[in-house]
């Protein structure tokens, strides 16, 4: 039985890591439980799974301090962290530095901290599993040892968003709930946006960075608007790797609770015979998340953490009705711009996180 610590259990990956756990009894063992403003759906989860350790952020009186302690329990084999945004930066740093086995869904806090956090876990001997659909791909692909100079490209898949090929005029009017219906994934809402700016590759592309130790000039995207090719690694000599499977988050969410083992499962399946598919070259010019991502990533230092708070605080005033849709990407560039940038050191993000935080 692996016993797990699930933070973020009310979430869309939370909910559906219960489900997994349900439908495979006498597997785990859920010792520890954390949401943050779901109270009703929290207390359900309590009362059903028992768990030795409850957390909810929204009503403690130090969250961070709790989540650290919740993602270190030594009883815990594997941390879940399905937190959403900068959130889930502590308890990252908590689990690497206690040697945990992390599987890992918030990409926010490997944008914000990836070096401190991978440096943390070779230190200690944490492993972090990737659950984001792209990254876990890569990690199917990569970890049979192979060597990094036999790897000439590593291309990222996306989606496109609900938004794809809309032009300026059409976008000055896209509403809330348009920008929350993504058109292959049903995801939490801030992930639901910064698909449809494109941020939410932008994020990738620094999560891939540091979870692979990838220079940014190997990384690549492809829209790709099937969402069943999640990533591509194109070797040194020709060769070129993918994994494919339905869009269905279940399926790299069971891949890091099982790992090592591949265990059957009955999630839906990639028809061949159905089979379309479209590689496109994205465009930046309207979302420059990508492009962007590349200059944080060049620029160092706190820049990529500045890049992360900024855009969860332009999608939270977006959501609340108190910017447009593209306005998002001005809140961003103007942190950018007006922050100075400084080495990144747990300090340091803290001061940011002050001037950042909704
Ligand atoms: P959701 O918004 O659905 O869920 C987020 C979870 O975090 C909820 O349990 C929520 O609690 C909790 N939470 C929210 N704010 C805070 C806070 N300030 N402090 C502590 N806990 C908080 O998000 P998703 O499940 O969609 O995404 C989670 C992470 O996984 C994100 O980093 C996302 O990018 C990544 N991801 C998600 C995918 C998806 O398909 N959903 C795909 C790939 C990656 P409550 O509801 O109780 O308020
Ligand atoms: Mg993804």
């Amino acid at each position: 039985m692996k016993r797990i610590v699930l933070l973020g259990s009310t979430g869309s990956i939370g909910t559906q890591t219960l489900d997994i756990v349900r439908a495979n009894p006498g597997e785990f063992e859920i010792i520890g439980l954390c949401a943050h403003s779901n109270t009703q759906l929290f207390q359900q989860q309590v009362r059903e799974f028992r768990p030795k350790y409850v957390v909810q952020t929204g009503v403690s009186e130090n969250p961070g301090l709790a989540l650290a302690s919740l993602a270190s329990v030594g009883e815990a084999d594997i941390v879940v962290n399905a937190l959403a945004g900068s959130s889930g930066l502590l308890p990252t740093l908590a689990a690497c530095k206690a040697g945990k086995v992390l599987a890992q869904a918030n990409k926010e806090s490997l944008v914000m901290a990836g070096q401190l956090i991978m440096e943390m876990a070779q230190k200690t001997g944490a492993q972090i599993l990737p659950i984001d659909s792209e990254p876990s791909a890569i990690w199917q692909m990569l970890r049979h040892n192979e060597p990094q100079s036999g790897i000439e490209k590593i291309i990222l898949t996306a989606s496109g968003g609900p938004f794809w090929k809309w032009k300026r005029e059409e976008l000055m009017q896209v509403s809330a709930e348009q920008a929350l219906k993504h058109p292959t994934w049903k995801m939490g809402e801030k992930v639901s946006i910064d698909s449809a700016t494109l941020m939410n590759k932008a994020f990738e592309i620094i999560e891939t960075r540091w979870l692979f130790d990838v220079p940014p000039e190997k990384i690549d995207v492809t829209v790709h608007r099937q969402s069943t090719v999640h990533a591509l690694v194109q070797f040194c000599d020709g060769n070129f790797s993918a994994v494919l499977s339905a869009p269905d988050m279940k399926i790299p969410i069971a891949h890091a609770l099982f790992y090592p083992q591949r265990k059957p499962n009955n999630f839906a399946r990639v028809d061949f015979l159905q089979l379309q598919w479209t590689f496109e070259k994205p465009d930046y010019s309207l979302f420059e998340g990508p492009r962007l991502a590349y200059e944080v990533l060049a620029a160092g230092g706190i820049m990529p953490a500045v890049f992360c708070l900024a855009d969860e605080m332009a999608v939270s005033q977006f959501l609340q009705g108190q910017i447009s849709f593209l306005e998002i990407y001005d809140v961003i560039k103007r942190a950018l711009d007006n922050v100075k940038n400084t080495e990144c050191s747990l300090e340091a993000l803290e001061e940011i996180s002050k001037q950042w935080t909704l």
